[in-house]
């Protein structure tokens, strides 16, 4: 109930209680511990601030006058800058004109609650705040999740192109940055049209499902493998030099020639191949489009020479 993600995550909802009254502070202390939250204490806006820094806080139950940083300076600072998830701010203020209660909101706090207040109200408050803190914290994971979607290829589940071409660029800045080597290997599967029209549509599709699985298993963690389109993968080698690619490519080609990838007797010399194009990262292909453009180029040739084979550029 008191989860901070609004159920499922086991983190508690962390609520700072600042107010330079220590009578208040200890009472609200135990009401919410009692609640089942998790709660820390600030005697004033600057020592709440410098808490917030240091620890998650979801919550925020601030008085209005304090030495130092007053609540309204607090909230304001709090909207202004970036937390991972977003922080509900209560005001609790003496000043019952209405004015006050505007500014406070506009400060960027959430809700108000003009002291003396009522246990049960601020309970109920809080516990509306807690259920919009679950909302958000719901929407962001639906958004999380969105984004790793949109980067995946719905067939494989490997990335897609459009993940390959971040991390290409992404990865040759860096390469270029710290004067690091770079590899990237382009895999296509020979006369795939063949094992489509043989077996059908439906067990290519399976194929490649096959297929990507063994590619996943024979790369490192650094290592980088996307579905670059129909039965072409690209596989991004950071840290890796041109002959350390070649050994990587030649382990692949063994793995898939020798893997018993479902009816692999019907291709060509009874065994389902690949061919693959190798091109480094080099000065004279300065941009991840010429870099693309040379592994294809190589695998092109790969195919020329009669594919199940590797060539590097
Ligand atoms: P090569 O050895 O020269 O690469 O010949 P190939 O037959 O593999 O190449 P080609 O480009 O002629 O044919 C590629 C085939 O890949 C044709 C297309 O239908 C098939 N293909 C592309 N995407 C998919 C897919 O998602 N599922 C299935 N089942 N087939 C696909
Ligand atoms: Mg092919
Ligand atoms: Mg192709």
């Amino acid at each position: 109930m008191n989860d901070a993600a609004g159920g499922g995550q086991t983190d508690r909802v962390r609520v700072l209680v600042v107010d330079d009254d220590v009578l208040l502070r200890r009472s609200l202390q135990l009401l919410l511990t009692r609640a089942g939250y998790e709660v820390r204490q600030a005697e004033d806006g600057q020592a709440a601030w410098d808490l917030i820094q240091r620890e998650p806080i979801h919550f925020v139950i601030t008085d209005w006058n304090m030495p130092l940083m007053n609540g309204p300076q607090l909230v304001s600072r709090i909207r202004t800058t970036a937390f991972p998830s977003y922080v509900y701010v209560i005001l609790l203020t003496v000043h019952s004109q209405k004015l006050d209660t505007i500014q406070g909101l506009l400060a960027g706090a959430d809700d108000y609650l003009t002291k003396p207040f009522d246990l049960d109200e601020l309970r109920a408050r809080i516990a509306i705040g807690v259920r919009i803190l679950g909302l958000e914290a719901s929407l962001m994971r639906s958004v999380a999740s969105a984004a790793e979607l949109a980067m995946r290829d719905s067939l494989t589940g490997l990335f897609n192109r459009r993940a390959f071409d971040n991390r290409l660029s992404e990865e040759l800045q860096r390469a270029v940055r710290y004067e690091r080597p770079l590899s990237l290997l382009m895999i296509d599967i020979d006369h795939f049209k063949r094992y489509n029209d043989q077996h059908g549509h439906p067990q290519g599709d399976v194929l490649l499902r096959e297929l990507s699985g063994l590619l996943l298993g024979c790369i490192r963690g650094t290592d980088f493998v996307a579905r670059y389109g129909g039965e072409e993968f690209a596989v991004i080698l950071p840290e890796t030099s041109p002959s350390h690619a070649l050994a990587v490519a030649n382990t692949l080609l063994e793995r898939v020639r020798a893997h018993p990838l479902p009816l692999r007797e019907t291709q060509p010399g009874g065994a389902l191949t690949v061919s693959i194009g190798i091109a480094g990262h080099s000065p004279n292909r300065p941009n991840a489009d010429r870099l693309v453009q040379a592994a294809d180029q190589a695998l092109y040739q790969a195919k020329g020479a009669g594919r199940n084979r590797l060539v590097a550029v």
